[in-house]
């Protein structure tokens, strides 16, 4: 179990949040001091150059926080060669855990699909050169994302943000070697194929994470998110998995240790 200097144990490790995003501008330092407050862990995500930065920073203050530095399919235009070889460097500093998010979006199509696929194979191969984890987006955009990631070989490991397909799905991508990251949406009451494809995954390939501000889980739901709700997410979990709370709560922040090696180097 990961502890503080303090000693004092984690209890969740919210894997995937957006900390530096506009929606905490006022009260950014509340959010914060209440997920630590429950021992709540954060990966915050960069999603461009600049919030890769933002990110970064973060990590560096906070103790309980890490960092994840890419850029978003939404924003694949945005980057260019300089823009990659800065995140090479961010991906190398001791509180960044891994290359994240990077995918594709063809719900949006904020970006070119051809600029999209091009720029993540960019940050695949800087992963891989790094063995560095991924966090990986993917929106109506399965079948380019799976072929790319076979095209890549086995070389990665990471997790599938914010997963919502099928046991079929879900299979396939745990084949691949990935992790699935569940958040919010598992709480809601219309969700039935999400649930039951939980159901099925061996809980340690299971990451637990709040997409704050988005995605926000029940009771919060039509709020802003926040990483201290992903007790809500983790809540639901052991419903569906039938066991204890205790038990999600230390399996998942096993797993994301696992998987994001650097947590373990609290410093
Ligand atoms: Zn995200």
């Amino acid at each position: 179990m990961l502890t503080t200097p303090e000693k004092r144990r984690i209890t969740l490790i919210d894997t995937h949040a957006h900390l530096d995003s506009p929606d905490y501008q006022e009260d950014r330092a509340a959010v914060i001091a209440r997920a630590f407050s429950e021992s709540i862990g954060v990966i915050t995500i960069g999603i461009n150059l600049q919030s890769s930065e933002e990110a970064a920073a973060l990590a560096k203050r906070h103790r309980l926080i890490w960092a994840a530095v890419g850029v978003h399919p939404h924003n694949a235009t945005t980057i260019d060669e300089s823009g990659i070889a800065r995140l090479e460097e961010l991906a190398q500093e001791k509180k960044v855990v891994a290359v994240g998010e990077i995918g594709l979006d063809y719900y949006r199509d904020l970006s070119p699909r051809k600029v999209q696929r091009h720029v993540f194979s960019l940050q695949l191969d800087l992963a891989a050169e790094l063995h560095c984890p991924i966090i990986i987006h993917n929106r109506e955009s399965t079948s380019d994302l799976l072929a790319i990631l076979r095209h890549h070989g086995s070389s990665h490991r990471g997790v599938i943000h914010s997963f919502l397909g099928d046991r079929a799905l879900a299979e396939e991508f745990l084949a691949l070697g990935f992790h699935l990251g569940i958040g919010g949406p598992l709480t809601f009451a219309k969700n039935g194929t999400l649930r039951s494809a939980v159901k099925s995954i061996p809980l340690e390939r299971v990451l637990v994470e709040t997409d704050s501000p988005y995605l926000t889980p029940v009771p919060y739901r039509g709020k802003r998110n926040e990483p201290g709700y992903v007790r809500y997410v983790a809540e639901a979990l052991a419903q569906i998995k039938e066991i204890s709370a205790a038990q999600v709560e230390e399996e998942t922040t096993k797993n994301a240790i696992e998987l994001f090696s650097k947590l373990s180097q609290v410093s």
